[in-house]
């Protein structure tokens, strides 16, 4: 059965992105809605989507639809969510799922009520260089791990320097854009859930309204590990990069918190060093591939459990730099 996919949201991040991984593996985008009818025609001319509609109602009544991607701006994925579990729908839904845990969870209730999949769009799962440090972590590579840094810290491209830079109602800022799939990273390639923040942020002249343009902080995780990560989008010629130390080797990822399957791991241990294989394929397919066969039996790569930890843990990380004290992460779950 080919997947028929609605739009929710005529964004960037689906013209970019998420519309060719679900043409690649084997879905059809039949609909997309904009809240602006105007908006939505064009959208639906320029990527060669069949309808349109402005009505959110009007697309999930459409029969043909069997799951929505959900990438409005943060703060109506809650609504979203809810109105397409109750149609039915299969749902995935953009990082953050929600601006608080209570939508977030009244999110995760009704796709679990509906019996429809809530997915999370934490589309670094699907990179082959997480992958790879993932295995090499489980399989005792470095010891017994004790230490991470995340560096996703880069410069906003113009087209996306909007509501992320000026709309505290839509969820802008660095931690609800970025932090969270750091959260999310480190959690998949730790095993290992977070305990605990302390963070420190900036707002270096990008945004405005309150809104953070960089944050830095430490994640404690289970088993006493400690990570330590820098989010922004002030800086034009930093490096992104991810790195697990244990007791008997480090892995050094670098540019490898990035939409595209590029960059490298190191290993390096008793052994001496190694580049490990992280050749791989486009990570929204990634995404898109493990959802469609999650909808015949099985789990999608990140499931709403997941965004709800990587959500709380952002909220922890927002508490911790209002009131500069460390803050429990607390998920509800
Ligand atoms: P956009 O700003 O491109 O789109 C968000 C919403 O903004 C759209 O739904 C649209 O509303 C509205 N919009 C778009 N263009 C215009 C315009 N010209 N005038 C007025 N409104 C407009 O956001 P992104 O694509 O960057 O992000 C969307 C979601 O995806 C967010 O939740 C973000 O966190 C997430 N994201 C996730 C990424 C990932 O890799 N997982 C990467 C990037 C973003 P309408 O639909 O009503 O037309």
């Amino acid at each position: 059965m080919t997947v028929g996919w609605g739009l929710i949201g005529a964004s960037t991040i689906a013209r970019e992105w998420v519309i060719g991984a679900i043409r690649a593996t084997g879905g059809e985008v039949v609909s997309v809605m904009s809240s602006s009818a105007e908006r939505a025609r064009r959208y639906a001319g320029e990527n060669s989507i069949a309808n349109f509609t402005s009505e959110i109602a009007e697309l999930l009544s459409n029969p043909h639809i069997h799951a929505v991607y959900i990438s409005t701006t943060n703060e109506l994925h809650r609504d979203h969510a809810i109105a397409a579990a109750s149609a039915g729908k299969h749902i995935l839904c953009e990082k953050p799922l929600a601006l608080s845990i209570e939508d977030a969870m009244a999110m995760a209730a009704a796709a679990s009520s509906a019996g429809v999949i809530l997915a999370t769009n934490h589309h670094l799962r699907n990179s082959a260089a997480h992958a790879a440090i993932r295995k090499a972590v489980a399989s005792g590579k470095i010891g017994r791990p004790l230490s991470a840094r995340v560096f996703h810290a880069g410069y906003l491209p113009t087209h996306l320097q909007g509501w992320r830079l000026d709309k505290p109602s839509a969820g802008g800022g660095a931690i609800f854009d970025l932090t969270v799939h750091d959260v999310d990273a480190l959690r998949y390639v730790l095993g290992r859930d977070p305990i605990e923040v302390v963070a420190f942020a900036q707002s270096a002249g990008m945004t405005s309204e309150g809104l953070e343009d960089a944050v830095m902080g430490v994640i404690r995780f289970e088993d006493g590990i400690i990570a330590q990560f820098h989010d922004g989008f002030t800086t034009k010629f930093a490096e992104t990069g991810l790195e697990v130390h244990g007791t008997e080797g480090s892995l050094v990822g670098r540019n490898i918190m990035t939409q595209r399957p590029v960059g490298t791991v190191l290993l390096r241990n008793g052994d001496g060093e190694r580049q490990l294989n992280v050749d791989g394929g486009n990570l929204y397919e990634g995404v898109l591939r493990a959802f469609h066969s999650a909808m015949k039996n099985g789990s999608p790569s990140a499931t709403a459990a997941d965004g709800i930890w990587s959500l709380a843990t952002a909220l922890a990380v927002k508490k911790a730099v209002a009131t500069g004290e460390a803050v429990k992460v607390e998920t509800g779950l």
